[in-house]
Order: structure tokens, then sequence, then C-alpha cells
């Protein structure tokens, strides 16, 4: 099983991600966890890395694809989290799997609102108690996430489109559990 999950900034995407990896065995790459990781390593492209998370732009294209496919490297059962993030690295993907001699299985979509979306990110962040942990997600100031959010409708929702041929599309709304249980149902029927 080869998925890729997208959805808003705030839909809820990196808990649902866990839950489905541990409930299907797949590894979880998330492409986000990767470049926080890297920009703690204090380099010169950590810092660039950081420095464009922060923004809430996107890391480049070339950067993003080498991080993720040295990611799957070996794997057939991976669920990746936060990429593709535009057309540009999906048809990467895409030539990629191809030349690797296999593909992807599905494209999982968690639907979300935006509005509803904006005040999860907006709530997140006020219920945040630990320093460490608003440090690590600096792109959740209130206008960097009007950022993030314009870069995801220009760039990313696009993403529902190019994968309208293998699309699942979830409702991303309610409690967790909810959510979860809407995911595997979706899954048993596509497969
Ligand atoms: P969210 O989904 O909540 O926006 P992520 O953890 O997926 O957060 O990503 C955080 C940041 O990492 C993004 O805003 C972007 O700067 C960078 N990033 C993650 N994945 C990619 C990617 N595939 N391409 C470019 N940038 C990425």
């Amino acid at each position: 099983m080869r998925i890729v999950f997208f959805g808003s900034p705030g839909s809820g995407k990196g808990t649902q991600a866990n839950e489905l990896s541990v409930g299907y065995g797949l590894t979880h790459i998330s492409t986000g966890e990767i470049f926080r990781a890297k920009v703690l390593d204090g380099t010169r492209i950590g810092r660039r890395i950081g420095d464009t998370i922060a923004a809430g732009s996107l890391v480049d294209d070339i950067t993003a694809n080498y991080v993720l496919f040295k990611a799957i490297e070996g794997l057939n059962r991976f669920l990746v989290d936060g990429y593709p993030r535009n057309i540009a690295q999906a048809r990467m993907f895409d030539v990629h799997l191809q030349n690797i001699g296999t593909e992807l299985t599905c494209a999982l979509f968690l639907d979300v609102p935006i509005e509803v979306a904006e005040e999860r990110l907006i709530l997140r962040r006020t219920q945040r108690q630990d320093k460490i942990e608003n440090y690590r997600r600096a792109d959740d100031a209130p206008a960097v996430i009007r950022h993030r959010f314009e870069v995801y409708r220009q760039q990313t929702e696009p993403l529902i489109e190019y994968y309208s041929d293998r699309i699942v599309r979830v409702n991303g709304t309610g409690s967790t559990t909810e959510v979860t249980r809407k995911i595997a149902k979706a899954l048993r029927e596509w497969e």
C-alpha cells in the first residue's frame, strides 16, 4: 500500500497519518517533520529551510523531491504526509515511482472547510503552553497561517484535479476517532 495524504493546514492530516500508519502497518513519512529536523542540525541548508518554513512558504521542489525519494527508498508500504505540495512534485513523484517499477495505490484527501481548519490552527497555537513547541511551529503565527492557506489554495489544492483518477476523498470534520473511522471505511471501499 502506497499512499499520499494531503489536505489543508489544520485539516488534521498529521494526527490521522499517525493513526493510519499504525493501523495499516505503513511507514509514516512526513516531509514537514523531516524538514523541521533539518532546521535543528544548524547547517546552512537547515537555516535556509528554517526561514522558508517560518515564512509559511514551500521548500524548493528539488530539495523536497530529493528528501522524499530518499525517505521511501526500499519501502513498499508507506504513507506520505505533506508531499506532494504542488503539481510539479506530483508529476516528479509519478515518474520516480514508474522508474522504480511501482505506482501509488491512491491519493487520500482530507477535506475540511477552510474556516474550520483556520480556527483549529489558531486554537492549537493559543492552547500550546510549551515554549519549545511554539518555537518548533513558528509557522503557526496568524500572519503566517494566512500565507500558508494562500499557498495551499494556489499550489496544493490543484492536486485534487491531478489525482482525480485515484483520489479517496474523506470529510475531515468531526472528532479524531470519527475521522479515523471514515478514512478506514473509504480505504476499504477503494481497495
Ligand atoms: P502543514 O501541513 O501543517 O502545513 P507540514 O508539517 O506538512 O505542515 O509542513 C510544514 C512546512 O514544511 C511547510 O509549510 C513547508 O514550508 C515545508 N514543507 C513540507 N513538505 C513540503 C513539500 N513537500 N514541499 C515543499 N515544502 C514542504
